[in-house]
């Protein structure tokens, strides 16, 4: 079934968007179903559940981070990760360039937007973000890339709300691109859209998305 739903979903993707195959709260056997399908680019929220996959699975699989990160968990994280997509602030990029460094790698990020309407899910606005791209502590930062942005909508059935606020993570992004990264071709990362609404994402301008459920139904 894995195998079905991801060429379903595949089919509906155009190809200059990446599929991110959230496997969270699946077995690495289940894991391993999506891989020998084909996918290569999977997500987990939790450090405690990426470890154990990482290490059983094949070596060539990409690793997002895409759930909230504790500082003291980077770490574990580092010598391997592909993108982390949950950076919320300034002390956390900063851990994750320290542990890149150690690791002697460039670590990719995105930083996490709040738009959406619960007050629960994390993420850094747009004066925060500019606050911490003027710093001077990121102006420092060798080992962390910034590749683009990433954000959830509302975990609602209204259309109209989803949209308006993938409008809004692309807004945000434009902005960056224009005031921080406008000659940086590594900045074009928009990460945004689940099983439920990767179509109005997509239609939206998202280069990745992140789909569980559909997959692993
Ligand atoms: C779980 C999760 C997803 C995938 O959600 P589905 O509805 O299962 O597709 C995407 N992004 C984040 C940050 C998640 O935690």
């Amino acid at each position: 079934m894995i195998k079905e739903n991801l060429l379903l979903i595949q089919s509906e993707i155009p190809e200059n968007v990446t599929l991110v195959a959230v496997s969270k709260l699946n077995t690495a056997d289940r894991v391993l179903e999506a891989y020998q399908a084909g996918q290569k680019v999977f997500g987990e929220n939790r450090v405690q559940e990426l470890l154990p996959k990482y290490e059983v699975l094949p070596k060539d699989i990409e690793w997002h981070l895409i759930g909230h990160l504790q500082t003291n968990k980077v770490k574990y994280i580092a010598p391997f990760i592909s993108l982390i997509q949950s950076v919320d602030s300034l002390k956390l990029l900063a851990e994750i360039n320290k542990e890149a460094k150690k690791n002697n790698r460039v670590i990719n990020v995105l930083l996490q937007f709040h738009v959406a309407q619960e007050e629960t899910k994390f993420g850094l606005d747009l004066v925060e973000a500019k606050d911490l791209l003027e710093s001077d502590l990121y102006k420092s930062m060798k080992n962390v890339c910034v590749v683009g942005i990433m954000g959830m909508a509302s975990n609602t059935n209204n259309e109209a709300q989803i949209r308006k606020e993938f409008k809004q993570l692309k807004e945000i992004f434009t902005c960056l691109k224009k005031d921080f990264f406008f000659l940086d071709e590594k900045f074009k990362e928009l990460s945004m859209g689940m099983s439920s609404d990767y179509q109005v994402a997509i239609n939206e301008g998202a280069t990745i998305v992140r789909v569980g459920s559909k997959i692993f139904k």
